[in-house]
């Protein structure tokens, strides 16, 4: 048997988020864009579930909603889609260095390829986007301000409403944050936020579906055109059934989230502790962090045969984020906050659901235990 502990790179599908994506697939399979009746049930369905999501988050009044592929696709059009559009506003992108690549990589794209400086602002130890540079380098060519919710290799929570506010000073400067880590697990300001994303499978939707929400009076620049679709923003096709399964997904997760995070608190407590009865343990999420995501390195083995042979022993975790496991030797992520290179080229990231067991945790940790003494240090 699998204990899968890597839920910060994908989860299981909630079986109401199935059966939801099976009965708009059999039963409202039409394309939402054509004009008759099938067409029109589709749309329906489309609808609603746009409704629903933006209701789950509190933000119907303010906040419109595009599907799409993912957050990576939604990060994709908050960051060149406004930066496109409002591009005669200024030109000043500040982001954390410790974002996502599908946030660092289109910003990289539009400094590199379209004239537009991109600054970042630093962070502390714990991963914490420094306020006062935030304060420091705001001013009124910027356009665009990225900071994440959860960072989703340590955890750390940043001060999104702290950040919004001395954004919102210059009228002229968005607030986009990605709360790919965030959404059903750990409260947001969201009202504070111009333009979030966020994926569907991290929270019990299917893998491919996504979206931006973005405030009503915003415009963007579509990256894929060729098609009305989602009023312009987004050509293609719209995956209906994932839509909805993503807002059937939300709607649950939002519902227990308080008292999943009061588990998941409890949990953390709990692993922390028997972690770092084990020597060569080093914590890297802080105290404060999501207890959906635990970060820690090893200071005399090297983490991907760790992580390997944790997979050979039933235990599914991750070295460094799966996103960038490939090719990327050291995370950095934990570089920016300073961390010890040797450290940073050796982080294991653990992230349980509330469904965990205690009984799991003990397991995990005698496997690790054992897998420390047998494989040979570095
Ligand atoms: N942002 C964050 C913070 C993430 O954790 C991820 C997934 N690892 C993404 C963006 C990208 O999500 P997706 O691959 O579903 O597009």
């Amino acid at each position: 048997m699998t204990h899968y502990f890597d839920n910060a790179a994908t989860t299981r599908p909630l079986k109401e988020a199935l059966d939801a994506y099976e009965e708009v697939c059999l039963s409202h399979f039409g394309n939402p864009s054509s004009r008759h009746k099938t067409g029109f049930d589709a749309s329906d369905i489309l609808e609603e579930s746009r409704r629903a999501i933006l209701a789950s988050l509190g933000v119907s009044k303010t906040h419109d909603l595009v599907f799409l592929s993912g957050a990576t696709e939604a990060n994709n059009l908050a960051l060149k889609g406004a930066a496109f559009c409002y591009q005669n506003r200024g030109k000043k992108i500040l982001y954390s260095p410790i974002e996502h690549p599908s946030v660092l990589a289109p910003i990289a794209q539009l400094s590199e390829r379209f004239g537009f400086e991109a600054i970042p602002l630093k962070v502390d130890e714990k991963g914490l986007v420094s306020l006062e540079d935030l304060e420091a380098k705001m001013d009124k060519d910027v356009i665009l301000v990225s900071v994440m919710g959860v960072n989703n290799e340590t955890g750390t929570i940043e001060p999104i409403s702290r950040i919004a506010r001395i954004v919102h000073r210059f009228p002229k400067a968005f607030f986009h944050s990605d709360l790919t880590q965030a959404i059903g697990k750990v409260p947001m300001p969201f009202q504070d936020i111009d333009l979030f994303s966020f994926s569907a499978h991290k929270f019990g939707g299917m893998k491919g579906n996504g979206a931006l929400l973005y405030k009503k009076t915003m415009r963007f620049l579509p990256l894929l055109s060729g098609g009305e679709q989602e009023k312009g923003l987004r050509a293609g096709t719209v995956d209906v059934a994932g839509a909805k399964a993503m807002a059937v997904a939300l709607a649950e997760v939002e519902k227990s989230k308080a008292s999943n995070l009061e588990r998941m608190k409890i949990l953390r407590e709990s692993f922390v502790k028997k972690l770092l009865a084990i020597d060569e343990i080093v914590l890297n999420s802080p105290d404060e962090s999501s207890p959906y995501v635990i970060d820690f390195s090893l200071s005399s083995h090297k983490a991907s045969v760790v992580v390997e042979a944790l997979s050979s022993r039933g235990y599914d975790v991750s070295s460094v984020s799966a996103c960038s496991s490939k090719g990327e030797p050291s995370s950095y992520v934990l570089l920016a906050m300073g961390k010890d290179p040797r450290l940073a080229a050796n982080p294991i990231r653990v992230s349980f659901l509330p469904s965990t067991k205690e009984e799991e945790l003990d397991g995990f940790i005698d496997a690790l235990k054992h897998i420390l003494q047998e494989v040979r240090p570095l």
